[in-house]
């Protein structure tokens, strides 16, 4: 093995390889389907159901490539700046396991089918990608125990053959944040391909880590399921390195396992290298040609991505770029705000989409797929709000019950009597009704409390019903107790 010469600069440094189901209806190279089949029997996926002689490797089977995950992986390369392989060819990765009943994974080891791509961070850092490639998924060991305590291992095979994008960066990640944050800006390209679905496919992620302190010795944490998962795993490691350089420790490479119950890593063997693996060349799937044609057909499926819109949201919209990241993050909150914003002043949207909308489809745990309401909604409530018919009080109550059961919000605020009292003559009297029935608040006020302001303002607020608008109520309130 060669002896390492980091030239590493930043105390830390991370590399991930990540691992994505592509959202096919078939395996890489058979029709198994890669989705559960409800049958009258069983909703449930039963154990090895979805298995035929090519997925589980019988002698004299043939594997044919699945066109669609190769459409997606394509998209995915494309997307990610990758230059583009001229052929595709897979290999065999030769290891003897029981997740893989044929001995080997088929995977692309001489070419990737994209190179030197790169994802940029929200803080504008550039990821470097090394290769992105296809390759099958194995099988699931399913231990009835704890992996330590189980006396036996089940095998469920339906996993094996499940198509998989692999991203590999290059080790330019510094910190478990920017991890985070790769994931984050990842997550959300695979959602604006629609390669992925996030109720079905599985993301898993092996990190490489080292610190300055070992010399940059790496571990390398294998199969950490889901993104928050990552962040935590890649924390817990850096600790844990740091501690055992404190406690004079020798660091040396290994690889290891997350247990996400305990939120620790767990040594499983020295690492191994790529040459222990044996790569071939897998004679049975033909070298498929990625004409120019192909790409560009390809190309022109891939829609704007995030980075592109934060950029449009900025330059054209002139909204805040904190406000602009939030809305490009999720691909239909994206298109809502720009149908939004061509009707109602695009900073007022933006404010209303990223924090209310967001707050209020948090309370009642909704997504953007299941969302009652539409553009339509938005712009007739944010009509009232900028046009002062309603008080913004009054607006965010009503987009509480709005995405439970849509309405026509300016139906609604006839209907209920819900329109702001702008009259002032209302205002006034209410002001000096409050000043009247709390004498000593007002004292207070005038020795300096600036707090018995506030509850002169609420006093005032409960008596219009919440109509009343917060800053006439303070001009108002201001001028009659000055005088
Ligand atoms: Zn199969």
């Amino acid at each position: 093995m060669k002896p390492s010469t980091p030239s590493f600069t930043t105390d830390v440094v991370i590399g991930l390889e990540i691992h994505v189901q592509l959202d096919t209806k078939t395996k890489l190279f058979c029709s198994c389907p890669t989705k559960p089949v409800a049958t009258k029997q069983n909703a449930e996926d039963v154990p090895n159901t979805r298995c035929c002689p090519t997925c589980l490797g019988f002698p004299g089977s043939k594997p044919v490539a699945n066109k669609k995950a190769i459409d997606y992986a394509l998209k995915l390369c494309l997307a990610l700046g990758c230059s583009i392989s001229e052929t595709l060819v897979f290999s065999r990765k030769s290891y003897f396991y029981p997740d893989l009943s044929k001995n080997y994974q088929i995977t692309q080891y001489e070419l990737p089918l994209g190179t030197s791509g790169a994802v940029m961070l929200s803080t504008g850092k550039k990821i470097g990608l090394t290769r992105v490639h296809l390759e099958e998924d194995p099988a699931s060991l399913v231990h009835p125990d704890s992996i330590e305590r189980s006396a036996f291992v089940l095998i469920d095979y339906n996993r094996s053959g499940i198509p998989l994008c692999e991203i590999v960066t290059n080790p330019e990640l510094a910190s478990p944040e920017e991890a985070r944050d790769f994931m984050k800006q990842l997550n959300a390209i695979f959602e604006y391909l629609d390669i992925f679905n996030a109720d079905t496919c599985v993301v898993k992620a092996d990190a490489n880590i080292s610190i300055k302190e070992s010399g940059y010795i790496r571990s390398e944490v294998k199969n950490i399921t889901g993104f928050k998962e990552i962040e935590r795993a890649l924390f817990y490691e850096v600790q844990r390195q740091n501690a055992a350089v404190a406690a004079g420790e020798k660091l040396v490479q290994d690889t290891r396992g997350w247990d996400a119950a305990k939120g620790i890593t767990i040594r499983l063997r020295k690492k191994e290298t790529e040459e222990d693996y044996g790569y071939i060349l897998d004679t049975d799937i033909p070298v498929i040609d990625v004409t120019p044609e192909w790409i560009a057909q390809i190309k022109k499926q891939v829609p704007e991505l995030p980075a592109e819109k934060v950029h449009k949201f900025v330059t054209t919209h002139k909204i805040p770029e904190e406000d602009a990241l939030v809305l490009a993050q999720e691909k239909l909150l994206a298109e809502m705000f720009e149908k939004v914003a061509e009707k109602i002043d695009p900073i007022l949207a933006a404010k209303w989409l990223r924090r209310e909308l967001l707050r209020v489809m948090n309370m009642t745990k909704q997504t953007f797929k299941d969302l009652l309401i539409d553009e339509h909604h938005l712009i007739e409530l944010l009509e009232l709000v900028s046009t002062k018919q309603i008080t913004d009080r009054t607006a965010q109550k009503m987009l509480e019950e709005l995405i439970v059961k849509p309405f026509s919000p300016k139906a609604y605020v006839k209907e209920h009597g819900l329109g702001a009292v702008s009259d002032a003559g209302i205002i006034e009297q209410y002001c000096k009704e409050a000043i009247a029935e709390n004498p000593g608040v007002l004292a207070d006020y005038k020795s300096g409390n600036e707090k018995a302001f506030h509850f002169l303002v609420g006093v005032v607020m409960k008596k219009s019903k919440g109509k009343a608008v917060p800053n006439e109520v303070n001009s108002i309130l201001k001028s009659l107790i000055s005088h």
